[in-house]
């Protein structure tokens, strides 16, 4: 898994590991650290994010939370938006972030003594630059469940659990080629990158400022969207979306650029 990222949150003692797709890697890392893994942190079922915990189950004994569903492996603690799970004495809120997949949970912990900035684990809901594939939901549920992660600290780090932030950028920059941001964003992650260096955590902040998905408002996208969804359909007169449809034909766009 080139492009996958399993955050492992911990005290220099007890860990928490979030989508673990595989086992090997996290627990070298606990290895190499000298942690106990303690809780594993599910967001959705899909294989390369629940793929290692049954033999990290096994090996550590962890506790699993998560939400329901066939392929998140039982036992679980299972959780639901609204939900607030206390992992190493802090406490995560539960997002219910539907869209990806109909059960997709995000976890929110906000900033405590141990860490000043305020923390987001979305798994393939919310990429820097970009937003995950509809597998499951409709535009107006992940519409809604980007604009519940928006409504967060602007400081907050987000750790996303896939490394598509260069194409992510690519398409965001021929949507709105206007943005400087993005420009200046896309700058250096590619300095990054050609170091080896994780453009994550990105900040709410700066993704308010450059990922599309969260910007179906700004005028220059609109426009864009507008233009290329008027292409599309050969017949259809020049009249203005509303803000889901934008989103439905940035998502569709993007799926075939
Ligand atoms: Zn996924
Ligand atoms: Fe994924």
């Amino acid at each position: 898994m080139a492009d996958n990222y399993f955050w492992l949150w911990h005290n220099d003692q007890d860990a928490v590991v979030v989508d673990p797709g595989e086992a090997k890697p996290v627990l070298e890392a606990l290895q190499r650290l000298g942690l106990q893994l303690r809780h594993i942190v599910v967001t959705h079922h899909h294989q390369d994010h629940v793929g290692g915990i049954e033999s990290l189950v096994h090996e550590t004994q962890a506790l699993v939370h998560g939400p329901e569903h066939p392929g998140v492996p039982k036992p679980l603690d299972r959780l639901q938006g609204g939900d607030e799970l206390e992992v190493l004495g802090q406490a995560l809120q539960v997002l219910a972030v539907p869209g990806h997949t109909k059960t997709h949970l995000a976890y929110f912990a906000p900033s405590s003594p141990d860490h000043a900035k305020p923390i987001l684990f979305c798994g393939d809901t919310l990429f820097s630059g970009g937003c995950g594939r509809l597998f499951e939901g409709s535009p107006q549920e992940m519409l809604t469940s980007l604009k519940t992660l928006a409504q967060l600290p602007k400081n907050t780090q987000v750790c996303c659990a896939h490394e598509y932030t260069l194409s992510n950028l690519k398409f965001a920059r021929h949507v709105e080629p206007g943005n400087t941001d993005t420009q200046r964003y896309q700058a250096h992650c590619e300095d990054l990158r050609s170091k080896g260096i994780p453009t994550l955590p990105s900040s709410l902040g700066l993704e308010l400022e450059i990922n599309p998905f969260l910007r179906t408002q700004a005028p220059e996208l609109v426009t864009s969207v507008e233009a290329y969804h008027q292409g599309l359909e050969a017949s259809a007169s020049m009249a203005s979306l509303s803000e889901v449809e934008v989103f439905a034909a940035l998502r569709e766009w993007k799926n075939t650029f």
